[in-house]
């Protein structure tokens, strides 16, 4: 969505309200498509004492592996934006203010940026996720590593020795 905010940049107590959906689902995170249905976005930009600020909550069902065990997981993630957007021409660019065409404003554009750099590192499917063993790539949430059971069939010839 491109808005023209030159309206809300020029009279300080304007706003407008962001109601609408952006469509991820064909944007690849970590070789997968977990964007599954599209990101709702609502929020307010608004002229505060010839501040203007973007305020907006995106809501969206995230589905993607665990990078422990590779199960497919999916959440429901909300994160909440705000900035201090400026013209472009002020160049003032800093962390805190968004300089933009003021009146050509991508706010897909912004948004999306956001919620790739609000994304999780690590995406498990439970906090103590145990993962695969790396040996016998047994699941060891809901098995028991078959690997010490598995005696080498020439340490086991080694062992019956010392048994006797
Ligand atoms: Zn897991
Ligand atoms: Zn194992």
């Amino acid at each position: 969505m491109v808005i023209d905010l030159e309206p809300v940049f020029n009279c300080p107590g304007k706003y407008v309200d962001i109601d609408y959906t952006i469509d991820l689902t064909s944007e690849e995170y970590g070789g997968a498509f977990p964007f599954a249905e599209p990101v709702k976005v609502k929020g307010r930009i608004q002229n505060e004492c010839s501040v203007v600020e973007l305020c907006a909550g995106v809501v969206f069902p995230f589905v993607a592996a665990c990078d422990r065990c590779a199960s497919s997981v999916s959440r429901q993630f909300d994160f909440e934006f705000r900035h201090i957007l400026a013209p472009s021409l002020e160049n003032e660019d800093s962390d805190d203010i968004i300089c933009i065409d003021v009146k050509n404003f991508n706010l897909d554009e912004l948004i999306t940026d956001d919620i790739f750099l609000s994304l999780p590192s690590k995406f498990l499917c439970k906090d103590d996720c145990k993962g695969v063993c790396a040996g016998c790539g047994a699941d060891l949430n809901r098995e028991e590593c078959r690997c010490k059971k598995e005696v080498d069939p020439r340490l086991a010839v080694l062992q019956q020795l010392l048994d006797n």
